[in-house]
């Protein structure tokens, strides 16, 4: 029974300490930006980017993809709320490179009957569907002339952050986390 374990956590001091997280923030994000990433429950946004809580919007979903709603959702945050940059990061090691569209949809339609009408966006080479993202962003007619997007692979293990590009040829660039105490501050950090 989670869920029910999330509303004892909620009432236990939860509830208190989001509302406390949120006083005084403006709605549009501090920092004009949008973090597109994976929903993996490992991954923490804020800790990785030193973020605190008013400054960006997050999107996630199953492998931090490019879909409809993701483009209907950066329209909103861009057009209503002012952010101008998208980071785009997704991840080794992702539940998405472990099975291809194709069977996905098979298994689907075996277990249900029909083949859903949506696509998985599974891949084999997270670099190759940053590349294929950041492509598809670019090219999307809704987003403001001049956003700013990059795209990262992060490993989920180490850590370690590479920077890919779209242009052919472009050799990415790898970051490792620093070791020892970080710079942020505690107060970045406990948001
Ligand atoms: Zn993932």
């Amino acid at each position: 029974m989670s869920i029910e374990e999330l509303i004892r956590r909620y009432e236990a001091g939860g509830g208190h300490l989001a509302k406390t997280s949120a006083e005084g923030l403006a709605v549009p994000p501090a920092l004009h930006t949008v973090v597109l990433t994976c929903m993996d429950s490992r991954l923490d946004v804020f800790a990785l980017f030193g973020l605190q809580m008013g400054e960006v919007h997050v999107l996630r979903n199953a492998g931090g993809v490019v879909t409809d709603d993701v483009i209907r959702s950066l329209t909103i945050s861009q057009r209503k709320l002012q952010t101008r940059e998208i980071l785009l990061m997704q991840h080794a090691g992702c539940g998405l490179g472990t099975f291809t569209d194709e069977d996905f949809s098979e298994e689907l339609a075996n277990e249900v009957g029909m083949r859903p009408p949506w696509r998985t966006h599974a891949f084999r080479d997270p670099r190759v569907s940053v590349r294929r993202d950041m492509t598809q962003l670019r090219h999307d007619p809704f987003l403001l002339p001049g956003t700013r997007i990059r795209g990262f692979v992060v490993d989920i293990v180490t850590f370690d952050l590479e920077e890919v590009f779209v242009e052919a040829g472009a050799p990415s660039v790898v970051r490792t986390p620093a070791l020892g105490t970080p710079e942020i501050s505690s107060a970045a950090a406990n948001g």
